[in-house]
C-alpha cells in the first residue's frame, strides 16, 4: 500500500528564492504546454503527445526567451510535463465515466495557493548525512522529521501552501506488517452534524476542543478580512492571516481524524461507517460542503489504516435512512424531521437515541455483531430525590472520559 509522509522544510532565504524560481519554470512549462495543446485542438489538429512536448521543451531551453529554465532541475520541469498529462487523463477518463466527471486543465497561476515541484530519482535528490533534504539548485533544506519513513522514497514533492509554509511529501510503499492482535469488538459509526461520530457502543464523539479553538480563530480572521478595503495593504496582511488561521485549522483537523482513526482500529476488529455518497442525500448542500470534506478524509484513514493493522473494514450503502428504522427490532417507523433527537419505538417501547441507532443499524447493515442489549436501550433518567443528589460521586462521565482518551493516543 502506497502512503504519503509528508515533513516541514525550513529552507534559507537563498533556498526559498531558488524555490520560487523552480515553482515559477515549473508553472510556465506547464502553462506552455497547455496552450500548445489547446491551439492545436481550436486549430482542429491532432492532439500534441507527451514526447512531442518534452522535445519541444529542450529546443525551447536554448531560445534567449527561456534560458532561464535551464536554472532549474530538468527533472522538475520535466515532471510538469507529467502534471499536465495526467490532468488530461483524469479529464478524459471523466469524460469516459471512468470516474467522476473534472473540468479540463488550467492555467496555473502565480496566485494559485498551493505550488508544488516534484523530484523523481533521475534528479538525484538525496537526504544528507545530517538529515537534510538535499535538491538539486536549490541546496540542503532543513527538515523537521516529525515521523520515520517505513522505507527509502524515490519522489520528492516539495510544497508550498497558502499560509507560506515550506513541506517536503514523500509517497512510500509499506505493508501491512503491522498486524495488531485480534480482538473482539465490532463497532458502526455513524457521522453526524451534531457529534462529529456517534458509535454503536453508545460513544458520542466531538470535535477535540483544540480544533474548535482554532476554528474560532480562522472565523475571526476571515470576519476581519471581509471588513478591509479591497486593494489595501491590510487586506492583504489580513488575507494571509486567514491562509495561516485555514492552515493550522487543516492541521488540526488532521491530527483529530488521526487521533481518532487509529484509536478505532486498534479498538475494534471491524469497522463500518455509511457510505457518504448515500448520506449525502439526505442533507443540505450547505452542510454538505462543511462537513463532507473532513468526513471523507476521516473514512480514508479508517480504510488504510484497516488495511495496514489487519483489520475489517466495511463501507454500507444504504438507501433507507438509518433513522427510519428501530434498531431493536427493525421495524420502520417513517421519517423525523432532525429536531427529533430521541423516540420511543412504537413497535417495541425501547428508547432510541437518533446518533446511536443509526450507528447500531450501520453496524448490522455490515452483519457486524452488536451487543444485544447495547446501548441503544437508554434508560429513562430517574431524577433522584433532593436530598440524595449532594452524595452522588463526581464520576467524569463516560463521554468526557472518552474524549480525554482520544488526545491521549
Ligand atoms: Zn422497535
Amino acid at each position: 500500500m502506497q502512503l504519503r509522509y509528508s515533513f516541514r522544510l525550513y529552507p534559507s532565504v537563498g533556498q526559498r528564492a531558488a524555490l520560487a524560481r523552480a515553482f515559477g519554470c515549473a508553472r510556465v512549462v506547464f502553462n506552455d504546454a497547455l496552450r500548445v495543446r489547446e491551439e492545436a485542438r481550436a486549430g482542429g489538429l491532432p492532439f500534441v503527445t507527451s514526447a512531442e512536448l518534452s522535445k519541444r521543451l529542450t529546443a525551447v531551453k536554448k531560445t534567449p526567451e527561456r534560458a532561464w529554465l535551464g536554472e532549474v532541475s530538468a527533472v522538475v520541469l520535466q515532471q510538469s510535463l507529467r502534471d499536465l498529462d495526467t490532468a488530461y487523463k483524469n479529464f478524459f477518463d471523466g469524460l469516459k465515466g471512468k470516474r467522476p466527471r473534472m473540468g479540463a486543465p488550467r492555467f496555473k497561476s502565480k496566485r494559485d495557493n498551493r505550488q508544488s515541484i516534484r523530484f523523481t530519482a533521475n534528479a538525484a535528490w538525496r537526504i544528507t548525512s545530517g538529515g537534510k533534504l538535499r535538491l538539486p539548485k536549490v541546496g540542503d533544506v532543513p527538515v523537521r522529521w516529525s515521523r520515520t519513513l517505513p522505507s527509502a522514497p524515490s519522489t520528492v514533492t516539495v510544497v508550498k501552501d497558502a499560509a507560506g509554509r515550506y513541506f517536503a511529501s514523500f509517497v512510500v510503499e509499506t505493508h501491512a506488517y503491522e498486524v495488531l492482535p485480534q480482538t473482539t469488538p465490532e463497532i458502526g459509526v455513524d457521522l453526524g452534524l451534531g457529534h462529529f461520530a456517534v458509535l454503536s457502543d453508545g460513544t458520542k464523539i466531538n470535535s477535540p476542543r483544540f480544533l474548535r479553538r482554532v476554528e474560532k480563530r480562522l472565523k475571526k480572521a476571515q470576519r476581519d478580512l471581509s471588513r478591509k478595503e479591497k486593494g489595501s495593504r491590510n487586506r492583504d496582511k489580513a488575507r494571509i492571516r486567514v491562509a495561516r488561521a485555514h492552515a493550522r485549522v487543516t492541521d488540526a483537523r488532521r491530527n483529530f481524524h488521526h487521533q481518532l482513526s487509529t484509536r478505532l482500529i486498534r479498538e475494534n476488529q471491524a469497522v463500518a461507517v455509511e457510505d457518504l455518497a448515500v448520506k449525502g442525500l439526505a442533507r443540505t448542500r450547505l452542510a454538505k460542503s462543511i462537513h463532507d470534506a473532513g468526513w471523507s478524509a476521516f473514512v480514508r484513514m479508517l480504510e488504510y489504516k484497516a488495511t495496514r493493522y489487519g483489520r475489517t473494514f466495511m463501507k454500507i450503502g444504504r438507501f433507507e435512512p438509518t433513522s427510519q428504522v428501530c434498531s431493536a427490532c427493525g421495524v420502520k417507523d417513517g421519517p423525523k424531521p432532525l429536531s427529533v433527537r430521541e423516540w420511543t419505538c412504537g413497535a417495541c417501547g425501547t428508547v432510541l437515541d437518533r446518533d446511536v441507532n443509526a450507528a447500531v443499524n450501520v453496524a448490522k447493515a455490515a452483519g457486524l455483531a452488536v451487543p444485544a442489549c447495547g446501548a441503544q436501550v437508554r434508560r429513562v433518567p430517574v431524577p433522584a430525590p433532593r436530598s440524595e443528589a449532594g452524595t452522588h460521586p463526581k464520576q467524569p462521565t463516560r463521554l468526557v472520559r472518552e474524549q480525554a482518551g482520544i488526545l491521549g493516543l
